[in-house]
């Protein structure tokens, strides 16, 4: 009897499940994305034929390395150290470096395969790697962090290169990490290859409008959001989850866009302001002065701290979680719901729990997946790779158009493959069954 494209679809998701125990953010990502390609496997059997999906959801490699260095006393430390290598059939394997405790090689997957999808979607000649170490930052002394990313560069060194693997950053990993990854790098190939990383500072080779990429690119994703219900940003609340360089930057974008952002958060809690938050000054505090969030309250009395309760029982009107993986549950989402939330858009990565996305799509909530909403950032890479590789320099201006059009590019192409395949309005359906369609193609044409 022949397989239905819905039982091939669990047969794949159960092949994955079994071959990597432990990585339920995997499966996650994996599921949510597998499932959603049933409506693409009906129309289009031979992609099951050329067994696409199963190859998409194994890795081309894992890479797993020791990272050992020396602290400021003189004690040795170990860490481990992670480059997927997802899929290539585009372009370069591409993405980020994440320097978080929490990384692990279920962490490390989930954000690679989602990035073939991204990186897809933006429409450039870019393929899929993720990578990072479970080392902490927070704290290390700035000669501590170049003697761990030099240890960490001494082995990635091996693997990457302009036209192979083009690393950036991602959680703890910024414009200073890249720097000294480059630095390395140069010493270790002895040739000036700066095109092998992006995000790099201006000087060193960056693009303009690198780090601000990722979080101005989801304001003008949920602007497009809002406009498909007539709306602008003007006037709307918005809540920003996160302290690192995707909120801060949503947080700008919004405000000038006319939005008022009333609240954000950090690991140590959330502040709220009804008359909106002073982007300039949360700047100051986390960028320069390194300080928790808590320390806002000191420039403005009526802003107010919280560390119990969840950001997401603030009533709002848009919602753009940019803190990490699985911060938004079920229940955050029923009390955004309830207080009216009309648009999410996910700044991070995976930042909403299946179950909170499920609640979402019960209810009329617009819902813009992190695939296409956080897009902006790796399309931005791209553009750095593309000043790289012809040597010259485009003004803030030239790549603050081209990520506008981009933006608007993912979206469209999103809201019609869902249309297409009969999901209207699902975005997620949408950006992944559109995502995936340009990789898989490529695939057959290439060959297995
Ligand atoms: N870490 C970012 C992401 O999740 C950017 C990756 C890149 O620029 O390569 O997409």
């Amino acid at each position: 009897k022949e397989e239905s494209a819905k039982q091939y679809v669990e047969r794949v998701i159960h092949t994955v499940k079994e071959r990597s125990p432990n990585e339920p953010e995997f499966y996650q990502a994996v599921e949510e994305i597998a499932y959603s390609l049933v409506p693409v496997f009906e129309k289009h059997p031979h992609y099951i034929k050329h067994a696409v999906l199963e190859r998409m959801t194994e890795p081309d490699r894992m890479i797993t390395f020791r990272v050992a260095w020396m602290d400021d006393e003189g004690v040795i430390h170990v860490n481990r150290g992670y480059r997927v290598q997802f899929n290539n059939a585009i372009g370069p394997y591409k993405g980020g470096l994440r320097f978080d405790p929490s990384v692990n090689a279920s962490i490390i997957k989930f954000l690679g395969f989602e990035q073939i999808f991204k990186n897809s979607l933006t429409g450039q000649a870019i393929g899929a790697g993720k990578g990072g170490a479970d080392f902490n930052p927070k704290g290390k002394s700035d000669m501590e962090i170049m003697r761990f990313t030099q240890s960490y560069m001494n082995e990635l060194s091996k693997y990457i290169g302009p036209n192979v693997d083009v690393p950036a950053g991602d959680i703890g990993v910024g414009g200073r990490e890249i720097d000294y990854m480059v630095g390395q790098y140069k010493r270790l190939r002895g040739a000036f290859e700066k095109g092998a990383f992006t995000g790099k500072g201006i000087d060193v080779g960056g693009s303009w409008m690198r780090q601000e990429s990722t979080g101005y690119g989801t304001v003008y994703f949920a602007k497009r959001m809002l406009e498909d219900q007539d709306k602008s940003l003007e006037g709307q609340r918005v809540i920003v989850s996160g302290a690192g360089k995707v909120s801060i930057y949503a947080m700008e974008k919004a405000i000038e866009l006319g939005a008022k952002v009333i609240a954000c958060s950090d690991s140590s809690g959330y502040i709220f302001d009804e008359a909106g938050l002073d982007v300039e000054k949360i700047k100051q505090l986390k960028e320069v002065e390194n300080k928790r969030i808590s320390e806002y309250t000191k420039f403005n009395s009526n802003t107010t701290f919280d560390n119990e309760e969840s950001i997401w029982t603030i009533p709002c009107d848009v919602a753009l979680p940019c803190a990490t993986q699985n911060e938004l549950d079920e229940n955050n989402a029923r009390a955004l719901i309830e207080n009216g939330v009309s648009v999410i858009a996910e700044g991070a990565n995976m930042p909403c729990t299946h179950d909170a996305i499920l609640a979402f799509q019960e209810s009329d909530v617009a819902f813009g997946p992190g695939k296409a909403a956080n897009a902006g950032g790796v399309a931005v890479s791209a553009l750095e790779m593309a000043q790289n590789s012809s040597r010259v320099s485009w003004s803030f201006e030239a790549i603050d158009q081209m990520l506008q059009d981009i933006m608007t590019d993912i979206y469209d192409k999103s809201k019609n493959a869902a249309q297409e395949y009969g999901q209207e309005g699902n975005l997620i359906a949408g950006a992944n069954i559109a995502g995936f369609k340009k990789v898989a193609d490529v695939m057959i044409a290439q060959g297995i």
